[in-house]
């Protein structure tokens, strides 16, 4: 057996504990819908949350007050309720004039010259938190009993809804020993460690804090994050499947849920199209970079050195988003990235959070709803400023490739122009509606007589893309009927939903690259 792996760390609170991993990062709950109401929301927002803390407090030793009693005092602060206010007069939505005034007193407190200052940030994190936590409906969420809390930093509300009596304890990849939580921690006997530097493990592994000596040990399997291989190639060889002449075709799968990921097999060649606009599902949730880069985390990791594409947030238009009504200023038919652009609130924190995602796996970032060329310079601006203030923060994050969906007829027609994408993928579902004036999901019989249009079109782009990757993933994609089409016009790797993975397997394997069946079939 492997011998368990010892990562030195500085200690925080003394004492030895083991038990099984919590990756602090896991998702929560959906949230509930709902941020209307202007500052009466924040307001309503901010006293659930002084309620909550208030019962926290009841019954809490000394140091515990001490440290809920400073974040209800921020949380009363008037100077952040009148910053708030002023963004929102500057024509912010209530919930990201909070993010941007939370995250200015954050970035403030990041750049101390005194530590001691620098470990309050978490102390303001945490609240920020649980206020979009109350606007969304979401609690802030507790972990197992006994278990060991593996993350990059703890924000103390969450020490302090534990229950510790059953053991447990802390490593933190960051931190701070003059923190809130290593206080706290030293207060309530909790073993703790700080400063571990990235490591992976998974939950419910089996960990232990040795607060004492300032040592992290996993058990085997746990191991440092290595440098990955420089993202951009979408090409891999797993999931090896060939049409019927041996011409390798690539099959990922489109997921709608986090959860969904479980169905990555080794034969898939990894994520063609991640729909995030469904892990995202109020104005709260957009706003809440910590609780994206969570979802996106966890499918990188599950999908390890496969790759992963997430599209930005296809809200607006037919896909709504509660809360997105209370924007000021928001034109009818906005949707996709011309909503992100009109919006960049929205967009700078998905951007954070996939910034942030992509040092754990394999990441491509796809951009919906493209119909120009500079949508794509314009966000890959924002990536850049974003990236630039993450890097000041000192926070881990690298530069996914940007790609683009390809769904809008005229982009299509145009695919030579979009020379700033690194990819392009067919979604064959607004094409086809956009492309025949019909409607989505439309009657089928309708759907077979559009799709020569669509397959005439799509092959006439793949000449227009230029060698760049292309790949597919509409719903035509995953319907054997238009295989050969598709084959036909050159598309090589397919992206469809995991249900359907088996029915174009086997439909791949009877047809020639050019789309006509093999021989004998
Ligand atoms: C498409 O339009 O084909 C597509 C994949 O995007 P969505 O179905 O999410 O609109
Ligand atoms: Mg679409």
């Amino acid at each position: 057996m492997a011998e368990p792996l010892k990562l030195k760390a500085k200690s925080a609170s003394p004492g030895i504990a083991s038990g099984p991993a919590f990756l602090a990062e896991e998702p929560k709950a959906a949230s509930a819908p709902g941020t209307g109401g202007g500052y009466g929301a924040l307001e309503k927002a901010i006293d659930i949350s002084i309620g909550e803390l208030e019962r926290l407090a009841d019954g809490a030793d000394a140091e515990s007050r001490d440290i809920i009693d400073f974040q209800i005092e921020v949380l009363r602060d008037p100077t952040i309720a009148e910053a708030t206010g002023a963004r929102m007069k500057a024509d912010e939505n209530v919930v990201f004039a909070w993010v941007a005034t939370l995250d200015a007193y954050i970035g403030e407190l990041e750049a101390a010259d005194e530590e001691q200052m620098r470990a309050r940030a978490i102390d303001i994190l945490d609240i920020k938190n649980r206020v979009l936590g109350a606007l969304a409906g979401t609690p802030v969420a507790d972990f197992p009993p006994g278990s060991v809390f593996v993350g990059k930093d703890m924000e103390p509300s969450r020490f302090l809804a534990h229950d510790w009596s059953k053991g447990g304890g802390i490593a933190l990849f960051a931190g701070s020993a003059a923190g809130h939580v290593a206080l706290l921690a030293r207060a309530k006997s909790v073993p703790m460690v700080v400063g571990t530097g990235r490591f992976s493990a998974a939950d419910g592994d089996s960990v232990a804090v040795d607060g004492d000596g300032g040592a992290v040990i996993l058990e085997a399997g746990g191991m440092l994050i290595p440098p990955l291989a420089p993202a951009g190639d979408i090409k891999t060889e797993s999931g090896e499947l060939r049409t019927a002449d041996g011409v390798p075709i690539l099959l990922s799968i489109n997921i709608n849920d986090p959860a969904e990921i479980d169905a990555l097999d080794p034969a898939t060649t990894g994520v063609g199209l991640m729909r995030s606009e469904f892990s995202v599902t109020s104005i709260a949730d957009a706003a809440n970079e910590e609780r994206q880069l969570a979802i996106y985390r966890r499918v990188l990791e599950q999908a390890g050195e496969r790759p992963v594409i997430i599209r930005m947030l296809d809200i607006g238009g037919d896909k709504p988003l509660a809360g997105l009504e209370d924007l000021p200023a928001l034109e009818p038919g906005l949707r996709g990235i011309r909503l992100l652009l009109a919006r960049p609130e929205i967009a700078r924190v998905q951007a954070r959070a996939l910034l942030r995602a992509a040092v754990f796996g394999k990441l491509s970032v796809m951009l919906p709803m493209v119909t120009f060329p500079d949508e794509i310079d314009r966000m890959r601006e924002l990536f850049r400023e974003e990236a630039e203030k993450l890097g000041r923060r000192s926070l881990l994050h690298r530069m996914p490739p940007i790609g683009m969906m390809v769904e809008v007829p005229s982009a299509a027609l145009m695919l030579d122009t979009f020379g700033s994408a690194a990819f392009f993928s067919f979604g064959t579902n607004d094409l086809t509606q956009y492309l025949t004036a019909s409607v989505r999901d439309g009657n089928e019989a309708d759907a077979g007589k559009a799709a020569p249009a669509v397959l005439r079109l799509i092959e006439q782009a793949v000449e227009l893309a230029g060698g760049k990757p292309v790949s597919i993933c509409g719903d035509m994609a995953g319907d054997p009927r238009y295989l050969p089409g598709l084959l036909a016009a050159g598309l090589r790797h397919f992206s469809v939903a995991p249900a359907r993975r088996r029915a174009i397997r086997s439909a791949i394997v009877g047809l020639n690259a050019d789309g006509t069946r093999a021989a004998g079939e």
